[in-house]
């Protein structure tokens, strides 16, 4: 039997009239069309959105915008590519209505309109609000790291350029003393041995001036890294796959984990970022209080404090750090803090009183010891090498109560995991944002935000249908 064949290429076909009849009704591009169209780009901040009374007519952002969006939605971020589909994919032909837009005017819009595009992602996130796509109860906030357009190897930091300037030093003293001597060995020689020392020795003199620039820079902007081919990013030292890259922080609705705000730093912990998060994605949901699920990253007595004034709810658990922990002794814990008294109970069933004061960063540090018992105590091996003391800041009854909603509901540290690593996964799997494309911070930025719309408009696709979708951009 033989195979399914195609047909003639020189025979002549019926094809459809329109490019319309090209594109059925449940296509995802009458939707990102209809979207489009639907937005006031100019309050939304796009450049050049009134056509220009004299010159050369440029194109409508609206119609890049759709083509950006129809992009990152197919895996096609680069604006050659794009520039390539213009002219062979019919959806997209259909989404343009045949302009074909050069790749220089597609990079352009992009970096032109950056700011605009975390607009665009909120409109759609009020939309997806609209059509009950949130639950609005809680939200996981988590960060990954996203690589930049800049190799480890452009990337010094303080320490490392001292290290090689003091390297550099030292291997310039050996080679101006091994030039003395070889000058002399090899006078009668024409020098060769000499001359390629020489070549040696300006290559790292260069190198050495290279590197105190560079140093020079830190010491200007007052910061401990500076990365050369994207100054902007940052390396990550806990994020060895990704090496130099920027901070991506998302807030996950728990209900169908659509992305409800994210932002884009050069922070290299998240530490301190969790109201800064939570707080934007609370006003997205319009709702008075929020719970919120984060790791132990972002255990920050002053961004808990601060998310309990937003009224948002914290929900993380209690890292296990200190000198305490590292030596196997008891930890923190395992002493009970009595509020009326203002002391705390040992496991040896002792009271410790405050013996003294002092500050970390902007807070009161008190610190509760008794030392007569410590002295006298049989469990002193298992808590102690001397006297033990169990510091508390004076706004600590922050994380007391976090750790007692976290005792009463703790399934909700592991729906954490859950709710985040859907987006995560999909964005570096499925849509394949393992790097950024673009270099600086409001580049990445637009980059991002590109990709998490793209991210929660599949999810409304899977969830609702295209058609579901069109009418409420309609209504
Ligand atoms: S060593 Fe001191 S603090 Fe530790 S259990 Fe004994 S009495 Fe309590």
């Amino acid at each position: 039997m033989a195979h399914i064949s195609g047909s003639d290429r020189s025979q002549l076909l019926l094809l459809p009239e329109a490019i319309d009849d090209y594109v059925d009704v449940e296509n995802p591009v009458r939707f990102i069309d209809a979207f489009v169209d639907g937005l006031d780009l100019k309050s939304l901040g796009f450049a050049r959105v009134e056509a220009k009374v004299i010159g050369r007519p440029g194109y409508d952002p609206g119609d890049l915008l759709k083509l950006y969006i129809y992009g990152y939605l197919n895996r096609v971020r680069s604006s050659r590519r794009l520039e390539a589909e213009c002219r062979r994919n019919m959806e997209v032909i259909w989404l343009l209505r045949t302009l074909k837009p050069d790749f220089k005017t597609i990079a352009d819009f992009r970096s032109d309109n950056r700011a605009a595009f975390k607009s665009v992602f909120r409109e759609f996130t009020v939309l997806c609000r609209r059509l009950d796509l949130f639950g609005r109860e809680l939200l996981a906030i988590d960060g990954t790291r996203i690589k930049a357009v800049n190799n480890k190897d452009r990337n010094f930091t303080k320490a490392s350029l001292d290290k090689f300037i003091a390297a550099a030093d030292k291997k310039l003293d050996d080679y101006l003393a091994r030039l003395d001597t070889d000058d002399e060995i090899e006078h009668a020689m024409a020098g060769a041995r000499t001359r390629n020392l020489a070549e040696k020795i300006e290559a790292l003199k260069r190198k050495r001036a290279e590197y105190a620039a560079y140093l020079k820079i830190l010491e200007r902007s007052g910061d401990d890294q500076v990365s050369m081919t994207d100054p902007d990013s940052r390396a990550m030292a806990a994020h060895t796959k990704v090496g130099v890259g920027y901070n991506v922080q998302i807030a996950v609705d728990a209900k169908n984990k659509m992305i409800v705000e994210q932002a884009v730093s050069n922070d290299v912990l998240d530490m301190g970022l969790l109201q800064r998060t939570a707080e934007p994605a609370r006003a997205i949901l319009d709702v008075e209080k929020l719970n919120i699920v984060a790791d132990k990253g972002y255990y920050k007595i002053e961004d808990i404090e601060a998310c309990e004034r937003a009224a948002l709810t914290p929900y993380m658990p209690r890292p296990q750090r200190g000198a305490a922990v590292k030596n196997g002794f008891f930890r923190k814990d395992e002493f009970r803090y009595d509020s009326v008294s203002d002391t705390y109970i040992c496991p040896a069933g002792q009271t410790l009183k405050r013996i003294r004061e002092s500050r970390l960063r902007e807070l009161k540090k008190i610190e509760y010891g008794n030392p007569k018992a410590c002295r006298a105590c049989p469990l002193r091996s298992r808590c102690t090498r001397n006297i033990r003391h169990i510091s508390r800041l004076d706004n600590e009854g922050v994380l007391d109560r976090m750790a007692e909603r976290v005792s009463e509901k703790p399934e909700i540290l592991n729906r954490r995991r859950e709710i985040v690593e859907h987006p995560f996964g999909t964005i570096k799997q499925s849509m394949n944002q393992g790097a950024f494309l673009m270099r600086g911070l409001e580049n990445v930025r637009a980059e991002f935000s590109l990709t998490a719309l793209v991210y929660n408009l599949r999810r409304a696709l899977n969830i609702l249908g295209t058609k579901a979708l069109l009418a409420a951009v309609r209504a």
